[in-house]
């Protein structure tokens, strides 16, 4: 039996659970969602015995997060829910929203999202509002800049998503941080923006880098982290205030354990990266709710990038993503465990 809501510690990170629709639609029998309540999910095992019949062993695995999402619930349904979230970033917060899950499970589509407009995900939407929002601010003397930087991680090592120069003059990156406590990335860029079309154009342009990678080792995206992230810098001369946030949103690596038969090599240490940085993320997660004094943000590239955003001042929220099909039965356990000790 897993733990229930209220037995769990309160963390400050919010959890929502999405299921991802079959590709022929629906969801497959091993995954309940109880129409009463959208907190809970039932996960069914039901051992087939030698003679084709089901057994009595069923075993029922309960979990319940601060909102779980059938397959039916649309970009727009899932937005609703974040946008207060978003609009605190214009309030001084620093925002992380994280996809988890295995790869397939909807983790881009969740963030990215697809190109028509009732299918666009949550950076578009994000970014949307938070324009929206600075220019109603603007009425009351506020006056904002926005900068944006686009990071992939793969094998402990940072690439600049938003690097247009030649191939042959891509930089090296390393994470340092401040005296001011902020973090900061060599050579990386960051880039002005103005409108909300310019955030979509620097959007494409990742888009192209990490194709551009991927063409040369099949599936990478899968394997390595993307990390987008709008800095926002508040002015507000009349009343003499400032503030300043990150908004950070993460596709996630793939959270799926490799056959060991496969793990040979390159995935070797692919898999060794992404298996420790997102461990290390739980570890760093949980060490926060638990107010513990030391935070191993260094222990990963992934956390001590989000340095500055995970933990004191900072909403965090994380999807857990998961696949209806009963042969991803192993893997959405995993990721719901994974989810509910973060929770
Ligand atoms: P991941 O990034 O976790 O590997 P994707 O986001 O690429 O997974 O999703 C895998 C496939 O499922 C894609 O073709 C995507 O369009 C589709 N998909 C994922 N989530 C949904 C959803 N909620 N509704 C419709 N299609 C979805
Ligand atoms: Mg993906």
């Amino acid at each position: 039996q897993e733990l229930k809501a209220s037995q769990r510690s309160p963390g400050n990170i919010r959890v929502f659970c999405r299921v991802r629709p079959l590709v022929s639609g629906g969801l497959s029998k091993h995954i309940q969602l109880p129409a009463s309540d959208d907190k809970s999910i039932v996960l069914a095992k039901t051992e087939e015995s030698h003679t084709g019949k089901v057994a009595d062993t069923q075993k029922n695995y309960n979990f319940s997060f601060d909102r779980v999402f059938g397959p039916q619930a649309s970009q727009q349904e899932i937005f609703e829910e974040i946008s207060l979230l978003v609009q605190s970033a214009l309030d001084g917060y620093n925002v992380c929203v994280f996809a988890y899950g295995q790869t397939g499970s909807g983790k881009t589509y969740t963030m990215e999202g697809e190109e028509y407009d009732d299918t666009r995900g949550v950076i578009p939407r994000a970014v949307q509002q938070v324009f929206k929002a600075g220019q109603k601010l603007a009425a009351q003397g506020w006056e904002f800049t926005f900068t944006a930087s686009f990071v992939e991680i793969y094998n402990e090592t940072l690439r600049d998503l938003l690097y247009t120069g030649k191939a042959s003059k891509r930089p090296e990156h390393e994470i340092r941080k401040m005296a001011s406590n902020e973090v900061t990335v060599t050579n990386l860029t960051y880039e002005k923006v103005y409108t909300e079309d310019q955030v979509q154009g620097l959007i494409a342009v990742a888009k192209r880098n990490r194709s551009t990678a991927q063409t040369s080792q099949n599936d990478r995206s899968s394997r390595s982290h993307s990390v987008f992230q709008l800095h926002i810098e508040g002015v507000n001369a009349g009343r003499d205030v400032t503030c300043k946030s990150t908004l950070c949103l993460v596709d996630l690596a793939g959270s799926e354990r490799m056959m060991k038969s496969q793990s040979q090599g390159d995935r070797f240490k692919e898999m060794t990266a992404i298996n420790s940085s997102l461990s290390n993320l739980g570890i760093v997660i949980t060490s926060l709710a638990n107010k513990e004094s030391h935070i191993p943000y260094r222990n990963s590239k992934l956390t001590y990038l989000l340095q500055g955003c995970l933990g004191g001042n900072s909403k965090t929220l994380m999807f857990v993503n998961i696949s209806p099909e009963s042969d991803s039965f192993g893997e959405t356990l995993n990721s719901l465990r994974f989810a509910s000790k973060v929770n």
